[in-house]
């Protein structure tokens, strides 16, 4: 909390204070800038900085993008296109691939491809869009604290390039500072997956070959008996490649990198195939191995009065699925909401946030119900890293509260697991029938097929529910204005809908 020692004495006063630069931070800034509300967004690196979280989805790249208004800027980068999702996974020893049906659904206009990006680049061009639609923007710039008023965060505290410590006085700060803020303390403790207690270690090739069409350009996840790696073009000659590994081996990870990654992709045929006439990259900022725990998690609540989390700040789900940038800026456009809607006087502030918490938590719950499928799919042998991921026996069944976060209180461990069991086989079982898919067309249905029967086979508890929510809700706000879409497709406890603009809440 603020000391006299750290608060300026004349403080600078913005409607809101976002804290970081990255997919969430500036998709949040930027969607409350575009009401007219003045917002400082600090960021403590300058950039292009290094992030990891390539793959994006296709809601993020056609629907999300269009709405802060950088599509066409995306189309005119040379970030990789990525027609589907292709895995050696499960049984057999070939790889498989999803169509993104979702690209369907945004809209017949849109493109069905999601992208492989260089952080570095794509948060910029996020960045510079938010600058452009009126935030200031600065840079070098490392919040250190958080001010109070009474029991209401009020702003923050944070040194510039100078050295200086300054003090921000807003209605509103938005944490999205990454898995390390320093301010989600403030809104309850995190608390930590037991299925999920994963590991990566990656590091980045110049050279490797790439998968023939249609799939060219297409990402891997590949399954071995201690994990499974990635396989990522980001551009012609580079290439992302990460090992997952349980935290019950993260010793492996003491030796030397080069050796272990070595290891891994020996482990996985179709990876070393692709690498085989690669080199790894030693210089710059791709030149060394990364080890970063990705234990996901979620914080027990995801706002307080005055302060908000949106974000790995707030939650994080196992990289497999890709949905780290997708949850983020998705986020950001739900705290987006939540704030316009308090300051236009429309909607009580409890009830906004309430909102904006029920939201993102059901988005979440959504992909890991997907993510603990493809785990409980894969057999490489039922033992080690496997044998403890799989739903009838994951640590999960010991953490009530995890669940009972996940579920906004909805479910106990033991029904909410209940529900879910053979979902591997089940999900198997459709694998095998999008591999059977004779035309494109008999794919992409299958791989849609696919989706939708284990969405629904997730929730026979809590009845129907809207096929992939925030997709639906990007939808709508990215095309439903061209195409007079009125319905609304969450009614939450709060009877709240996206406003006209998509902007802010109004009644349902
Ligand atoms: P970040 O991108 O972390 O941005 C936070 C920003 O806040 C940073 O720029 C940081 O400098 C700044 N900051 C931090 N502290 C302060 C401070 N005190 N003051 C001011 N600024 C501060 N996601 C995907 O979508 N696809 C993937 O393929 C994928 N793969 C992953 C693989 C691994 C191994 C891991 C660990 C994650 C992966 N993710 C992936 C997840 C993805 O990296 C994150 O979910 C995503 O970057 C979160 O975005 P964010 O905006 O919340 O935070």
């Amino acid at each position: 909390m603020t000391t006299p020692a750290s608060a300026s004495a004349h403080p600078e006063r913005f409607d809101v204070v976002v804290v970081g630069g990255g997919p969430g931070g500036s998709t949040a800034a930027t969607f409350i800038a575009m009401q007219g509300a003045r917002v400082l967004l600090l960021e403590a690196e300058r950039f292009p900085r290094y992030q990891i979280g390539e793959s994006l989805m296709v809601a993020t790249v056609q629907g999300l993008c269009k709405s802060l208004g950088v599509h066409e800027a995306l189309a005119e980068t040379s970030f990789v296109r990525k027609p589907s999702g292709v895995f050696r996974w499960g049984t057999g020893e070939d790889l498989w691939s999803l169509s993104f049906t979702q690209a369907q659904q945004l809209d017949a206009k849109a493109s069905n491809y999601a992208l492989h990006v260089e952080r570095a680049s794509f948060d910029q061009l996020l960045l510079d869009n938010a600058r452009r639609k009126g935030v200031d923007v600065r840079e070098g710039a490392s919040v250190e604290e958080a001010t109070l008023h009474g029991d209401r965060v009020s702003g923050v505290v944070y040194r510039g390039p100078d050295g200086e410590a300054r003090t921000i006085r807003a209605r509103f700060v938005v944490d999205a500072s990454g898995y390390s803020s320093r301010l989600f303390p403030l809104v309850g403790t995190r608390v930590f997956s037991k299925f999920f207690r994963n590991v990566a270690l990656f590091g980045y090739f110049e050279g490797a070959d790439r998968l023939p069409p249609p799939l060219h350009g297409g990402g891997i996840n590949e399954a071995f008996s201690d994990g499974w790696m990635w396989f990522l073009p980001l551009r012609d000659q580079l290439t992302s490649v990460g090992a997952v590994i349980g935290a019950e081996q993260a010793s492996l990870l003491q030796d030397d990198h080069a050796t272990t990654m070595q290891r891994f992709i020996e482990a996985c045929p179709q990876v070393a195939r692709l690498l085989g006439p690669s080199h790894r990259i030693t210089e710059g900022r791709y030149g060394r191995f990364r080890v970063r725990g990705d234990f996901s998690y979620t914080n027990q609540r995801f706002w307080r009065p005055g302060l908000v989390l949106v974000g790995d700040a707030a939650c994080f789900l196992d990289p497999l699925f890709t949905t780290g940038v997708h949850l983020s800026s998705y986020a950001g456009l739900l705290a987006a909401r939540s704030i316009n809607s308090v300051l236009r006087g429309t909607v009580e502030e409890d009830v906004a946030f309430d909102e904006f918490q029920y939201r993102y938590r059901l988005e979440l719950e959504l992909f890991y119900n997907y993510v603990i499928a493809l785990y409980d799919m894969n057999h490489c042998g039922d033992h080690g890293f496997w044998h403890s991921r799989k739903v009838e026996r994951c640590g999960e069944l010991q953490n009530p509260e995890f669940v009972r976060l996940l579920t906004g209180g909805r479910d106990e461990p033991d029904a909410y697991f209940r529900a879910k069991r053979g979902i591997g086989a089940r999900a198997q079982a459709l694998v095998d029938q999008v591999k059977r898919a004779a035309t494109p067309q008999e794919h992409i249905a299958c791989s849609r097929a696919m989706a939708e029967e284990l969405h629904f086979a997730f929730q026979p508890e809590s009845g129907p529910r809207p096929f992939h929510l925030g997709f639906e809700d990007i939808r709508e706000m990215s095309w439903g204005r061209e195409r007079g879409v009125t319905e609304a497709l969450v009614v939450s406890p709060h009877a709240l809908r996206p406003a006209d603009d998509w902007l802010a809440w109004q009644p349902a």
